[in-house]
């Protein structure tokens, strides 16, 4: 099973992933916390990320794809993944499911975590990461409308969008978010 976290920032994919993920057995892949560890590391990728990423605006397709791709070739993928941050517009969406296709596989549910503009604002200007000053939350909130959110309708149109409503107590939205996979009792 493969299933994609999708939210603007803020929504609590991480957090919510990391439950969901062990929950179902899945492999958590945070496209996001792979940037922040090449970057930490030093590595080439990580310094090209870093200049997208403290700026607010997404990482080039062709970078994240690949990097992607060479995640999901991993032995532990192969059992399914929890996606958290990937795909972020539609031109990874279309290769994720060129990728997945290729393998005999799909995206199975796509579960949408949403969360109010008002309430995402002062969730990110509470939380203390580099990317996460003023002026680059609100150009990665604009990001998001313009190039995430067109994955809303992409999802939708092939009956696979589950929406969840994220302005909840973190336990609720993992409930929620277990009831959408039929996993009403965790
Ligand atoms: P959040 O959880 O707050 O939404 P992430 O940790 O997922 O943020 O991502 C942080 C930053 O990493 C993004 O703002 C972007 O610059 C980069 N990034 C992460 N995933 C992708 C992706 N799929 N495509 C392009 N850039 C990405």
């Amino acid at each position: 099973m493969n299933l994609i976290l999708l939210g603007p920032p803020g929504a609590g994919k991480g957090t919510q992933a990391v439950q969901v993920a062990a929950t179902m057995g899945l492999a958590h892949v945070a496209t996001g916390d792979m940037f922040r560890d090449n970057a930490r590391a030093g590595t080439n990728l990580g310094r090209l990320a870093q200049q997208y990423m403290e700026c607010g605006e997404l990482v080039p397709d062709t970078i994240t794809i690949q990097m992607l791709l060479e995640r999901l070739a991993r032995p532990d993928a192969a059992r399914g993944v929890l996606l958290d941050g990937f795909p972020r517009t539609v031109e990874q969406a279309q290769a994720l499911d060129r990728a997945l296709r290729e393998r005999k596989q799909q995206v199975d549910l796509v579960l949408l975590i949403e969360v109010s503009e008002a309430e995402i604002q002062k969730r990110l200007a509470l939380r203390a990461r580099t990317d996460d000053a003023p002026e680059t939350i609100s150009r990665r909130l604009r990001v998001y409308d313009a190039q995430t959110a067109p994955l809303i309708a992409y999802y939708d149109h092939a009956g696979k969008l589950r929406r969840i409503n994220g302005e909840q107590a973190p336990e609720a939205v993992t409930h929620a978010l277990l009831a959408a996979l039929g996993r009403d009792g965790q």
